[in-house]
């Protein structure tokens, strides 16, 4: 555990040293839960939320994207169900004072008992060697089923306790399996209580006519109100997709890892409309379609997971996250949830608008099924940034930080150096930066030493270094060096650009 707290300390301080992310209004403190992103986390976001919408939007056929408001008539989260059941199970510890949310403590305890039983797998495929069947294994030791049934009881008592609003048996739960205060160890639990997520806010000039407002709690409703719109104004038939990214805000009540669980929060959604009775073969897809998407970015497809929900929002016929593995374990990182015709017919009743499709083919309006492919930008963020930062020791038993970002992430894709400032090295190489600007961002450093340079712009994450030497002067060759493999070659000046677009092609990280 001290190791993970290490690992996610230095994320964070790696992440405000070279410019990527900052507490919100820092010099007054800090606001709780609410970041900003630096010169290089604006541009890694962008990056991130633009993959997201090239293979989402523009890479099919069927999928546009909109841009709807922050600020809707407050109707629609009556609709949507948010007003009256936008809620997290809290409870209070009585002796630290701490607030948890009370799911999250069961689920911690459930990730516990599924660790154990890992850690018996781990032992016994050491133990038999070669000949160890993991699956036989898993199936038929006593300790290991014991942990996973009791992992598999406890998650399922939850949901269904959750699913009946039986806060007093959450509670019961917790005692049950004396789930202790993380920080202090301490049992003294108050009762579990439901608590609202969204923020309120009013719209108008005085106060007898204001208007009460809420901030969006997800991006997804802007979608479902402008189904029609986008129905008609596009032509857009069945099976067809709306995306879009967009802020939305969240009054979380345990909000203390950093950009994984933020008050302001960016999403990228997309509702995908499908012919009812449809619905979970259009799930299975948009699963296996996500994970390709994360697994394209070469983070190790080990850090990823499937978890199926035991608890199912209110809207939902079937419900999975995948999950990530961050610095503080496996945690969701994106939901794909098959809503059903909830949303579009909870809008029909409080708008009085029918919200169908009319399907030529079988000359029938029907009110479509939705699944929805919904990602935290942030959380996205982490997961990338976090898996990137590493410490390597090489050769000459020196180590260096590098910031091994997918290259087509990268905030800064080139550096260019001339080796001195001067013998007219600095304007080859300012000539260089004005030809490759127009594609790529990059930057012009001839500060320190040459080595010095590399280190930090491997630990700022910039893929490919450039460096103008004395040797350019006589053939127009510079040395192009890698990030990752640190590996140098020589290559000619007129071969940089082709050289760029190959590694750098979208074409080729997204297929
Ligand atoms: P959690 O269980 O972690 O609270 P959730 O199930 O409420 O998340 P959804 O409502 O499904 O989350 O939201 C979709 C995605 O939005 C999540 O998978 C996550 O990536 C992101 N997200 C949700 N809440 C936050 C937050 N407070 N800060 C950052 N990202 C968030």
């Amino acid at each position: 555990m001290a190791n993970q707290d290490d690992t996610f300390k230095k994320v964070i301080a790696h992440a405000k040293e070279y410019g990527y992310i900052f507490q919100s209004s820092e010099i007054y403190d800090g606001l709780s839960a609410v970041y900003d992103y630096g010169q290089n986390g604006a541009e890694l976001k962008k990056n991130i939320r633009d993959y997201w919408w090239k293979s989402m939007v523009q890479m099919h056929q069927n999928i546009v994207g909109i841009d709807a408001a922050i600020f809707m008539h407050p109707t629609t989260w009556k609709a949507s169900g948010h007003v009256d059941a936008f809620n997290d199970p809290l409870i209070d510890n009585k002796d630290s004072k701490k607030r948890y949310r009370a799911d999250v403590l069961i689920e911690d305890y459930a990730e516990k008992l599924l660790q154990k039983a890992q850690k018996e797998i781990t032992k016994a495929a050491k133990r038999f060697g070669d000949s160890f069947d993991e699956e036989q294994y898993k199936t038929t030791n006593p300790r290991v089923l014991g942990y996973l049934q009791k992992r598999e009881d406890i998650l399922a008592r939850m949901g269904k306790s959750l699913g009946n609003e039986d806060l007093v048996d959450v509670k019961a739960l917790i005692e049950e399996l004396e789930i202790a205060d993380p920080e202090t160890g301490s049992k003294n639990w108050t009762d579990v209580r439901q608590f609202n997520l969204m923020f309120g806010t009013k719209l108008g000039a005085s106060a007898e006519t204001a208007m009460d407002l809420y901030l969006r709690p997800e991006t997804a409703q802007g979608i479902f109100v402008n189904f029609l719109n986008v129905q008609k104004t596009g032509r857009m038939k069945i099976p067809f997709g709306i995306a879009q990214t967009g802020k939305a805000f969240r009054n979380e009540i345990v909000a203390r890892q950093f950009i994984f669980r933020m008050r302001e929060f960016e999403q990228m959604e997309m509702q995908f409309f499908v012919q009812p009775g449809e619905e979970l073969k259009w799930y299975e897809y948009w699963k296996e379609t996500r994970l390709k998407w994360h697994l394209s970015l070469g983070l190790g497809e080990e850090n990823y997971r499937f978890h199926d929900h035991d608890k199912l929002a209110h809207y939902a016929n079937a419900a999975a996250d995948i999950e990530f593995n961050f610095p503080f374990g496996f945690k969701e990182l994106e939901g794909i949830h098959s809503r059903t015709d909830f949303d579009l017919k909870a809008h029909e009743e409080h708008s009085g608008k029918k919200l169908k499709f009319f399907d030529p083919q079988r000359n029938e309006s029907y009110v479509p099924y939705v699944v929805e492919t919904s990602i935290g930008l942030d959380r996205m963020f982490l997961a990338v940034f976090s898996k990137a930062l590493q410490e390597e020791t090489l050769e000459d038993g020196s180590s260096r930080t590098v910031l091994k970002l997918p290259n087509i992430l990268a905030p800064t894709k080139v550096a260019v150096f001339p080796l001195v400032k001067k013998d007219g090295l600095p304007e080859i190489a300012q000539q260089i930066v004005d030809d490759i600007k127009w594609d790529y961002t990059v930057l012009y450093d001839e500060k320190d030493a040459v080595g010095k340079r590399y280190r930090r712009q491997d630990a700022a994450g910039t893929p490919f270094c450039i460096t103008v030497d004395h040797e350019t002067l006589e053939n127009q060759t510079v040395t192009l060096r890698e990030r990752d493999t640190m590996k140098q070659k020589r290559i000619k000046i007129s071969d940089l650009q082709s050289i760029l677009s190959e590694e750098l092609s979208i074409k080729k990280w997204l297929n």
